[in-house]
């Protein structure tokens, strides 16, 4: 189970874990398995042009100029001028080949993550809030691409430069290659030491820049109310805070790499100047050749430079991997409201009965429902009453399975919701929620998220169905009309016309409705109450009330209080009762609608 809090933590592999990480990737990556090969065989070459590009310069000094010999030297300027076009051909192809592949990759597993994320229930949507998902679709791939682009190429031919170079310099002068190592312990330890403290600032940047996201989501979110109560001065001291903490958690690591630079930088030079000095004095007496220490001077670089290149390699796999590791978790979660393999299709119609029902919600201390039962016959209205935060919601909910309870269960005409099609699920129970969300496109497109296939006269069936022609034919568009996003264009009416058009063209046989809240202008709210008492004509419905129009039409009340079902039948049953939902009628009556 993956968990949104402690980033650095979850940012630490086993490495058990990186190995099986590492198995997935490659078996992930087989499709590219010939691009992978091709810029194999790309790193195979430029690594030994590079290394043989100083052999041939020495044979040049040695054979060419100090025997004065212009066909050896000719022969080696011209080897140099092949091999160093060999090493930048070869090196663009390889860029070209590691690029599509990475890319490839990431785009095969950005599709997987996200049409995983598409399957999830609304558990999961609980447990993991939007900004961590957007979070593993961008930063976490992004912090792979690096890895997948280069890194593990580098990763290829750095390891192989060093050990093909140790070689070539133990076959040129094994004296001048002990020189040559002589720097090498100060390099390794300093690298050490730069991969350790490196890694570790960088779990600090990574867990401020969450820190400081989430600073900025919510006060974008929360905009509103800052302003309302005119907390703009708190929201941005807490803004700074989060933000200098970044900014120290950046500087220290820029300083963890300056001085490691330097001190390589360094290293670079006090090897050259000891070659140089050794290696000439060899060639003075005669151990060495002239050429050789040239070779030995140019070849130093190639021997460093992956010492280098893999300690800094270390940190881009280390964090590729921690995402990975999270990105994969997303993947291996099974959707809880999942199809059973044995699903049998719901029947056109039938009694919906729900059984010593309990959910609890995940991490929640107390259930949400407790024991409920409850039935509602075909053609029936029930509507659920209660404080806020008694649990009408979640009854709504699980009796649409949007959730799975933990004990009980919903059946609709004699079956299991749990053991249904998921298509027949859908088509049967249909959930209206309490804000009709826009997508952004055209009216007719929003309406059909609904049914992705339904025809044109289908949609203004639908429209229809519901009384809202003539409303949607003012447009000057009609139903082409844009939404735009998160439908700023359309009244809160009219989303909510939008939403019950949808549910007409599932046409099921059960409605599970969530009131909004909120009154409506007073134009769009006739049209609205029309449009559901059309909709909800002939049907089994279950509406989570706030008004009393809504209840006196139902033909069962059900008060919800503190996860169970505190009282049960008809307005005037309950009003003779006179116990919460008397005393709920009369405020509301003061006041026409709830805000519960
Ligand atoms: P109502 O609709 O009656 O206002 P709900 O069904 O929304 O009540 O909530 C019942 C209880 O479950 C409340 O204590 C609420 O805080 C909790 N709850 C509701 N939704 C969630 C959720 N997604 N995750 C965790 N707890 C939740």
């Amino acid at each position: 189970m993956w968990q949104t809090g402690g980033v650095s933590e979850e940012d630490k592999l086993t490495r058990a874990q990186a190995r099986t990480i590492l198995g997935r990737v490659f078996k992930m990556a087989e499709p590219f398995r010939k691009s992978m090969i091709i810029a194999f065989a790309c790193v195979m070459v430029t690594t030994s042009a590079t290394l043989s590009a100083p052999v041939i310069v020495r044979h040049g000094i040695d054979a060419g100029i100090r025997a004065k010999d212009t066909g050896a030297l000719n022969l080696s300027v011209v080897l140099y001028l092949i091999v160093v076009t060999f090493t930048y051909v070869f090196g663009r192809l390889l860029f070209v080949f590691v690029n599509r592949t990475g890319e490839s990759f990431l785009r095969v597993l950005r599709l997987a993550v996200f049409k995983q994320m598409q399957r999830q229930s609304m558990a999961f949507y609980d447990r993991n809030k939007a900004g961590v998902l957007v979070a593993r679709m961008t930063a976490d791939i992004e912090s792979m691409s690096e890895l997948v682009q280069w890194g593990l190429l580098q990763f290829l031919s750095a390891a192989l430069m060093l050990v093909f170079s140790i070689v070539v310099l133990l076959i040129l002068s094994w004296q001048l290659t002990i020189v040559a190592l002589l720097v090498m312990p100060v390099l390794v330890i300093s690298s050490i030491k730069f991969q350790r403290d490196s890694n570790r600032a960088y779990l600090t940047v990574r867990e401020r820049v969450g820190a400081n996201l989430s600073a900025l989501q919510e006060g974008i979110t929360t905009v509103r109310v800052i302003q309302a109560y005119a907390q703009e001065d708190e929201v941005n001291r807490k803004f700074k805070i989060s933000n200098r903490s970044l900014f120290a958690a950046h500087e220290k690591s820029v300083r963890i790499s300056t001085w490691y630079f330097a001190l390589v930088e360094f290293s670079g030079v006090l090897a050259s100047a000891l070659m140089i000095g050794i290696g000439g004095w060899f060639a003075h007496r005669g151990t060495v050749t002239l050429g050789t220490v040239v070779a030995f001077v140019l070849l130093l670089s190639s021997l460093f430079d992956p010492v280098q290149q893999l300690s800094q390699l270390y940190n881009t796999v280390q964090s590729a991997g921690a995402a990975l590791n999270k990105l994969f978790s997303i993947l291996d979660s099974k959707p809880e409201v999942d199809e059973h393999h044995s699903a049998v299709d719901l029947p056109q119609t039938g009694e919906l009965k729900v059984s010593n029902l309990s959910f609890t919600y995940a991490g929640a201390e107390k259930p949400a429902l407790d024991n409920v039962s409850i039935k509602v016959g075909v053609g029936e209205k029930l509507a659920l009453v209660g404080p806020t935060g008694a649990g009408k919601s979640t009854l709504a909910k699980l009796m649409a399975r949007l959730y799975d309870p933990q004990t009980g269960k919903v059946e609709f005409g004699g079956v299991d919701l749990t053991m249904a099609t998921m298509d027949s699920l859908r088509e049967r129970i249909a959930v209206v929620p309490q804000e009709g969300f826009l997508f952004n496109g055209s009216i007719r497109d929003n309406l059909r998220i609904a049914r992705a296939n339904a025809t044109d006269a289908e949609i203004e069936a639908a429209i229809d169905a519901i009384g809202a022609t003539d409303h949607f034919a003012q447009f000057a568009d009609g139903l082409d009309t844009e939404v735009r996003e998160r439908g700023s264009r359309l009244s809160a009416g009219e989303r909510q016309l939008v939403a019950l058009a949808r549910a007409a063209l599932v046409d099921p046989a059960v409605l599970v409705l969530d009131e909004a809240t909120s009154n409506l202008d007073p134009g769009t709210e006739a049209e609205v109450e029309h449009a559901l008492e059309r909709l909800m004509a002939g049907r089994t419905v279950i509406v989570v009330a706030h008004r009393l129009s809504t209840v006196q039409r139902a033909d069962h009340i059900a008060v919800i209080a503190d996860a169970k079902i505190a009282e049960f039948g008809s307005h005037s049953e309950l009003l003779a009762l006179n116990g919460h939902y008397a005393e709920l009628a009369r405020a509301w009556q003061k006041s026409h609608t709830v805000t519960s």
